[in-house]
């Protein structure tokens, strides 16, 4: 159940599962920009969607991984009565275009990725592991001398 849900989220899947008109639909609404966010945690997928007319509040969408499949949940009237509405599409097409954006960046640097880390666990993990690893110890001993 902790599963990604990009896993799980195809287009192929996500037409079968809502009908052609609804994912056009969800389509047309992605690729206007209607999509305001999107965020994925454990399982779940949550986003706003523009509402059209002005002075409306946007949908608010939620979608997450069951047992038993895929769940949804949107603040339109498709979405109360649980039904897979083009908002739901929208937020999942727009999850799925940031996901293969992501996927086509160079992999980050080791430089890149270290100074994204935090200085205590690093610090930590370093220590650990250097108590195994002569050769590792002694490298680290040599960068504090050469820091201090
Ligand atoms: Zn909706």
């Amino acid at each position: 159940v902790a599963s990604d849900i990009a896993t799980i989220l195809h287009r192929d899947t996500l037409a079968v599962l809502v009908g052609d008109r609804t994912f056009e639909q969800g389509e047309a609404c992605f690729a206007a920009g209607e999509v305001v966010e999107v965020a994925a945690g454990r399982g779940e997928l949550r986003g706003t969607v523009r509402a059209a007319g002005s002075g409306r509040p946007p949908y608010v969408v939620r979608m997450w991984i069951r047992d038993d499949g895929v769940a949804y949940r949107c603040s339109c009237a498709l979405g109360a009565k649980q039904e897979l509405c083009m908002h739901t599409i929208a937020i999942a097409l727009a999850h799925l275009d940031r996901e293969r954006v992501a996927a086509r960046r160079p992999a980050a640097t080791l430089r890149e990725r270290l100074a994204a880390l935090d200085n205590g666990a690093l610090l930590d993990r370093l220590v650990e592991r250097a108590r195994g690893d002569h050769a590792l110890h002694a490298a680290l001993l040599q960068i504090c001398d050469e820091l201090a």
